[in-house]
């Protein structure tokens, strides 16, 4: 097998994709620790033979204890930071200032430089939709679709959650749709806590402007950042859970991991049932 080279591009997508995938069964505790420079070494070149009667010295190998054995540099694992509380919720708006409460918050986050998203981004992605929806879907952060737009869930992902909106028997324009992090990740990669910390109390203010019934956390990191709690996306799915200003919090899968997985889609289907009985919705007769 050829060596593995850390630093390739190939590398760092197959390493993505892994951690993406455990992060979609709900498996998001990592940590990052000094690689040991000798498990990278690149193999050198073979020796020139030497013309000697007595026998080449044979290479010291690295003794495999070594190898696993907690290096004189290596720090402890830190333990998990706590969440920050999320903010206080703000006074309601009356729903005719709904939609002017919402620019004032768009005005306020500005050309924002507050986290390191900042730096990669084309579009800053505020949010889309009806400013008085009694549905609310909250995803991770944009896409490279939606961070050319501006616009939330508008790539393959958006399609698909176009279209389970649109099995609800609601229209896109009647929801309302953002984000943990209003700008993308580089390389689509998870946000970091203190970039999803810094960004979501502007989601949290949204949230409390529009006042859904509903809320639909798409994925782990929604759910995480909504809550504060890191629990398996299993032990949140099924129920509904009281949420701030007296919504109910329903959990599902995102997008993008149904379109990885699409036998999960019966799966994300009985959860939006879950929020159509809460909101008093019956599908539409199928053609
Ligand atoms: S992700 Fe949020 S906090 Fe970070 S730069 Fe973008 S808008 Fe600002």
């Amino acid at each position: 097998m050829p060596p593995i080279d850390p630093t390739s591009q190939a590398t760092r997508d197959a390493v993505h994709a892994r951690l993406r995938f455990y992060r979609d069964l709900g498996i998001g505790e990592f940590y990052r620790r000094e690689v040991d420079p000798v498990l990278w070494a690149q193999p050198q070149p073979p020796a020139p033979e030497i013309q000697s009667q007595s026998p080449a010295p044979a290479a010291s190998p690295v003794p495999p204890a070594a190898l696993f054995s907690q290096s004189a540099e290596e720090t402890e694992i830190p333990p998990r930071k706590p969440f920050p509380a999320a903010p206080p919720q703000s006074e309601p708006v009356p729903p005719e200032q709904h939609f002017a409460a919402l620019k004032l918050i768009r005005d306020e986050i500005g050309d924002c430089t507050r986290c390191a998203l900042a730096k990669g981004r084309n579009k800053l992605v505020f949010g889309d939709g009806d400013p008085n929806a009694k549905l609310m879907f909250v995803g991770e952060g944009p896409g490279a679709d939606e961070d050319a737009s501006g616009l939330p869930f508008v790539g393959r992902g958006g399609q698909l959650l176009n279209n389970m909106i649109a099995a609800m028997g609601l229209k896109r324009e009647q929801v309302y749709i953002a984000n943990v992090v209003k700008c993308r990740p580089p390389n689509n990669r998870t946000p970091e806590p203190d970039e999803a910390h810094t960004c979501s109390p502007f989601l949290f203010r949204q949230i409390d402007v529009i006042r859904p019934q509903i809320i639909v956390a798409l994925g782990q990191t929604a759910v995480t950042y909504l809550t504060g709690e890191k629990r398996a996306l299993s032990a949140w799915r099924g129920v509904t859970h009281p949420f701030r200003g007296g919504a109910k919090l329903i959990v599902t899968y995102h997008p993008a991991f149904l379109l990885r997985d699409p036998n999960q889609k019966k799966h994300a289907w009985a959860d939006l049932q879950i929020a159509m009985r809460e909101l008093g919705l019956t599908p539409p007769a199928r053609k």
